[in-house]
């Protein structure tokens, strides 16, 4: 799919003034976002992970192993 940025330089191409200045201010839309987010071995979401200790869970997957990996709940007991 072409992104925003593909189409405004594609039709800047045949103004080199208008064209070199676009580059020059856009020029950080061209670096390809290759740094994926951080997403939860076992379900994928990318919101709300948890990377302490090496976890990599999401919020929720946490919540329904934390028991099974050793952690306990303090406070109210249920
Ligand atoms: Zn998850």
């Amino acid at each position: 799919m072409e992104t925003a940025f593909e189409k405004i330089a594609s039709t800047l191409k045949g103004k080199p003034a208008k064209y070199s200045r676009f580059m020059r201010f856009n020029k950080h839309k061209m670096q390809p976002n290759d740094k994926r987010r951080n997403v939860c071995t076992r379900c994928n979401r990318a919101e709300a992970h948890i990377s302490i200790h090496g976890l990599n869970y999401c919020r929720e997957c946490f919540r329904e192993i934390a028991e099974d990996i050793g952690f306990r709940k303090y406070g109210k007991e249920a």
